[in-house]
């Protein structure tokens, strides 16, 4: 490993039955009866972490916390960040200020009680904050977070704010918003975060684009990914369209590995570490991107 910058490893821990997009073949009232893979899956991770010696963010579904309430605990312990994911996995633009507002305590309560940690951080389902529910960063500063990462500013069909800022920056509402990172090329923004993308394309691409991020910008670059995508014998999902198969299915045998890469080339902490220091916003990087973005 080299001396460079410290990046931010994220993972949203939920189950493979809780994402977007099987989110119209099966209902929350569905889940208990769907057998869960989050459990084992995350604690594969922890181990891959130790291995590598790498502190991460987990954004937990409160659900999930409710049904394993021992890993919580073991990722806290591990001195890994806990941080919220919202309860019930559903998008924060589908819902109402109240109804988000609920979601988003009962995951705060219990990933408290479970981890012993102040939850300081939060990502909406499928970074579905835009400007259509601009208010819910108002709600976040409320609830008590200082940092939330639930905007991505590329165009998507599922979610997408192409126009809001690329690089962290401090909300009027005073919360930290810390965007999905992207490159931007000819007047539009592609994302290099994580996810589908990191699957579809062979590491060393993935790799080029996050060196050029780097290389280029001069941020902190942070990746984000779930547990089920290292799980290639996940149980199968009936009735969705192919789209959404093919989103979710792509390359999950080659995920594992992958992240083993990114282990071994980059330096990685949490979200605080990287962005936060002692419970004070690191000044410099939030007052740069402040003056970038709005150049
Ligand atoms: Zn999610």
């Amino acid at each position: 490993m080299s001396l460079q910058r410290i990046n931010a490893m994220t993972v949203d821990v939920e189950d493979y039955f809780h994402v977007s997009a099987f989110e119209n073949v099966i209902q929350p009232s569905d889940w208990s009866s769907c057998k869960p893979t989050v459990d084992y899956n995350t604690r594969r991770l922890l181990d891959l972490f130790d291995q590598y010696e790498t502190k991460a963010t987990f954004f937990i579904l409160g659900w999930v916390a409710e049904a394993f309430p021992q890993l919580i605990q073991e990722i806290a312990n591990k001195g890994h960040e806990v941080a919220s994911h919202g309860s019930n996995h559903r998008r924060a633009s589908t819902q109402s200020r109240d109804e988000l507002s609920t979601d988003i305590s009962r995951s705060i309560d219990i990933l408290e009680q479970s981890s012993g940690q102040k939850i300081l951080g939060y990502r909406a389902p499928s970074f579905s904050i835009g400007k259509k529910n601009e208010w819910a960063f108002e709600l976040l500063a409320e609830l008590g977070f200082m940092y939330s990462s639930s905007t991505y500013p590329i165009e998507h069909d599922l979610y997408g704010t192409p126009e809001w800022p690329r690089f962290v920056y401090q909300r009027p509402e005073g919360i930290i918003e810390i965007p999905i990172p992207t490159l931007h090329s000819q007047g539009k923004n592609t994302g290099i975060g994580g996810g589908g993308y990191f699957r579809l394309y062979p590491y060393f691409l993935s790799k080029l684009r996050i060196d050029k991020y780097l290389k280029e910008e001069r941020q902190p670059y942070s990746f984000y990914f779930h547990p089920w995508e290292i799980d290639p014998k996940q149980p199968r999902v009936n009735g969705a369209s192919l789209k959404s198969r093919i989103r979710h299915y792509i390359n999950l045998s080659r995920m594992e590995r992958k992240i083993e890469r990114l282990l071994q080339d980059y330096n990685w902490s949490t979200m605080q570490d990287v962005y936060l220091i002692e419970d004070r916003i690191k000044p410099d990087l939030v007052q740069k991107n402040i003056l970038s973005n709005e150049a």
